[in-house]
């Protein structure tokens, strides 16, 4: 037998052709979790759907970067630096999210792409602080909110307007709906149902594929319970969103809930309030 395994890896050596290997493809990225700030004592059953009421962690606000070797830069949401969303949430360790990105060493003009999730204040406030950037979101979540008849608390009008207004200026693409694969190794996924339609990403990586999940999964909690997150439009929907995020992530540990502590916890490199997911 070992022989026999012998002979067969001296033919593999053999047939090698003396190319140099495939060129690692620009569509493999990097990814990172990049937290700007801290919401304390926040209720847990305002994020996994009947968790004890008494229950209260410090939760991070996070953005996630999507870094090509050959240059594109596409961030994943984009936070929020408004001053009014300060009169109502006390941050601790709040850093604006165009400063943020600076613990990667990139300016706010880098970041070529941003995808943002869904509408909510803390994801799409801080849209107009990249002025390079082209912006994906779901056209039915767009749509949805540009309705005034569709007004909610969490979607900021002020948010909608600066939207609409990229829109006329041709930087939006609008997805069509679920598994659109529009940037080569990363792909839009709907069906969480947070928001109306709201979208999370796969992204090819060499420690296989991440999901980035936002806030279609709040915590570890809720994939690890089984649980729904709390604010769902449809909450067997947004449990099956979850199973399906892992067929879709090549091991269960590179699903990336949206305001989960324990993410620089489990990825704890570089540091400093940035989780590279490997
Ligand atoms: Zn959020």
């Amino acid at each position: 037998m070992l022989l026999g395994l012998g002979v067969l890896l001296t033919g593999a050596v053999l047939g090698y052709t003396g190319k140099s290997p495939a060129p690692v493809a620009n569509s493999v990225y990097e990814v990172y979790a990049i937290r700007y700030g801290i919401i304390p004592d926040f209720p847990v059953s305002e994020l996994v759907a009947g968790a004890d009421p008494s229950r209260k962690m410090n939760i991070d606000m996070m953005i996630w970067l999507v870094k090509s070797p050959g240059g594109r830069n596409i961030l994943v949401d984009s936070g929020f630096y408004r001053a009014k969303f300060f009169e109502h949430w006390h941050l601790k360790d709040y850093v604006k999210p165009s400063e943020a990105i600076g613990k990667l060493g990139l300016k706010p003009g880098e970041i070529t792409d941003l995808i943002i999730t869904h509408m909510h204040w803390d994801h799409a406030d801080g849209v107009d602080l990249f002025p390079k950037a082209h912006v994906w979101i779901q056209k039915d979540e767009f749509d949805h909110y540009s309705d005034p008849a569709n007004q909610v608390k969490g979607v900021d009008p002020e948010d909608m307007a600066v939207l609409s207004r990229m829109n006329h200026e041709g930087r939006l693409t609008l997805v069509d709906g679920d598994a659109q694969s529009l940037i080569p190794g990363l792909t839009f996924y709907t069906g969480g149902r947070h928001t109306y339609a709201s979208q999370y990403v796969s992204v090819r990586t060499r420690a296989g594929t991440v999901v980035i999940a936002s806030d279609n999964v709040y915590l570890y909690e809720n994939l690890e319970k089984h649980m729904p997150i709390a604010a769902t439009f449809d909450p067997v929907s947004n449990l099956k969103a979850q199973d399906r995020m892992r067929t879709l992530a090549g091991q269960p540990r590179l699903i990336i809930p949206g305001h989960d502590p324990a993410v620089f916890e489990r990825f704890t490199k570089p540091g400093g309030g940035v989780a590279r997911i490997d």
